[in-house]
């Protein structure tokens, strides 16, 4: 969806959230830095782009589809008229290419996400952030730490004990989410991005479905990595 600029202040703000979410930041120089049109679009899955450079394999554009590894999320695939993109490097924001492109600075090209990857990161990454909203309102208890990967996402909390005899809790919240079908903002409040649910705000720089209902049903495991440490692992169907 398109950013809405809001100076609004409302509603709570999931403050632990702050620490495991950092809000955008890629370490690139403005000059290399693309226009990120997943910002106003993330479901934007084909557009054309303007060289500005070719190193190698490597290319900086003027405006890009392709997210770079950020907060937690994995970055983009897809294609650079029929090249494949490899990586995208969250330092400079160079598309990794599988071989040395004929295009040069000047020439536009075609863009395409590998949708299918892209769409699962979008819908990982929601559900995460459901069930950030229930660590926090069923265990009262902080994120540490998060990770939004293609096959599954995962969630670190500070838990004394186990939580196992919470996770069907846990599970019937979120799930009860995606059932309601609601919808998900995202907007700017000054300089951070915020994603937010009903009365649930998270900070984010991450990319979203637009309605719950599109994360379909989320199953839960539990993994303890250590002592005062639980893990949540969120699977979403195919
Ligand atoms: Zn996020």
């Amino acid at each position: 969806m398109t950013a809405v600029l809001t100076g609004k202040d409302s509603t709570s703000v999931v403050p632990e959230s702050k620490k495991l979410v950092r809000v955008f930041k890629w370490e690139v120089s403005e000059l290399t830095l693309p226009k990120l049109l997943f910002y106003e679009d993330a479901y934007m899955r084909e557009a054309r782009a303007r060289v500005v450079d070719v190193r190698g394999r490597e290319v900086f554009l003027d405006q890009t589809i392709f997210f770079a590894e950020a907060g937690g999320q994995e970055g983009d695939r897809g294609w650079i008229n029929d090249i494949e993109v490899l990586e995208v490097r969250p330092s400079d924001y160079a598309h990794v290419l599988s071989r040395e492109p004929s295009f040069s600075p000047g020439d536009e090209v075609i863009l395409r996400l590998n949708w299918e990857r892209r769409y699962r990161l979008m819908r990982l990454h929601s559900a995460t952030h459901l069930v950030c909203i229930a660590v926090r309102e069923i265990l009262r208890t902080d994120v540490i730490g998060s990770h939004v990967g293609v096959e599954h996402a995962r969630v670190d909390v500070a838990f004394a004990g186990s939580i196992k005899p919470h996770l069907p809790q846990i599970s019937e919240f979120v799930n009860d989410l995606v059932r309601q079908n609601l919808p998900i903002e995202i907007f700017w409040r000054g300089e951070t991005r915020i994603w937010r649910l009903k009365e649930w705000e998270i900070p984010c720089c991450g990319l979203h479905v637009r309605r719950t209902s599109e994360i379909g049903e989320i199953t839960l495991k539990r993994r303890n990595i250590g002592r005062g440490k639980e893990r949540i692992v969120i699977y979403v169907r195919p």
